[in-house]
């Protein structure tokens, strides 16, 4: 971690990561690492690196998950002027899938994470992957499903009962829907198999929508990787 970028102030720095982004926006995609010189380092692994390390640390949370206890004050000091997250979470709002605690207790600037009910891609949470990719530097996007989601089931209640939702819980599932679809017929689980073929399709999303993250992976700069995360072992398997 940089330390010199802890004496700026948090508004000059968030100005000077607009400026990133603004840079970004004129199509200069290239350019994101310099524009960001100035505020701090980014994370120094490589997409691989940031995967070994996630999954490295799963294994922790599922063997010993007594070590994913962190020193949380030590951290919050050291990451509160600069944030270098080495790893993207899209995952479910679901209370059974705390991303930091998932990965093996990573706690403060480590993680950037975007959590929405069945881990989908809207303009939000695009936004916020780009923002981790492209100004943060964070190289590796994870689409984390899990077992039993309630979005998942949701989605393929409306394609086996032809249900309907209150609110915005309806629009909000709609994406799901072809992946249910796509799996109806197949053995097996069909809302975990339908987890799966959603976060594939979610994965694929990021680069068919964004020019900057197709841009970045292209180069070798980010890698995008769809997992699944059993509620019942704490493993989480990647799908790709
Ligand atoms: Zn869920």
């Amino acid at each position: 971690m940089n330390r010199d970028c802890e004496k700026q102030g948090i508004a000059r720095r968030d100005l000077l990561k607009l400026g990133a982004l603004g840079v970004v926006a004129l199509g200069l995609g290239g350019m994101p690492r310099q524009a960001r010189a100035a505020e701090g380092a980014p994370t120094a692994l490589s997409p691989d690196e940031a995967l070994a390390k996630l999954k490295a640390g799963n294994k922790r949370y599922v063997s010993h998950p007594e070590l994913c206890s962190i020193d949380l004050a030590a951290q919050r000091s050291a990451a509160a002027a600069h944030q270098a997250p080495w790893a993207t979470i899209i995952s479910c709002a679901d209370s059974r899938v705390p991303p930091e605690l998932v990965f093996g207790g990573h706690g403060v600037g480590e993680l950037f994470v975007a959590r929405n009910a069945g881990n989908l891609v809207d303009t939000a949470t695009l936004g916020t992957v780009e923002y981790g990719a492209a100004v943060l530097g964070s190289p590796l996007i994870v689409v984390l499903a899990h077992t039993s989601c309630g979005a998942v089931k949701a989605a393929c209640d409306v394609v086996t009962k032809n249900t309907t939702y209150p609110g915005a819980i309806g629009p909000m599932i709609e994406p799901i829907v072809p992946a249910a679809l796509a799996v109806k017929s197949e053995a097996g689980d069909f809302v975990n198999n339908a987890a799966k073929a959603s976060a594939k399709r979610t994965a694929a999303r990021l680069t068919a929508a964004s020019t900057l993250i197709a841009g970045l992976a292209s180069a070798g700069k980010v890698k995008i990787v769809p997992a699944i995360y059993d509620l019942k072992t704490g493993v989480v398997t990647y799908l790709d």
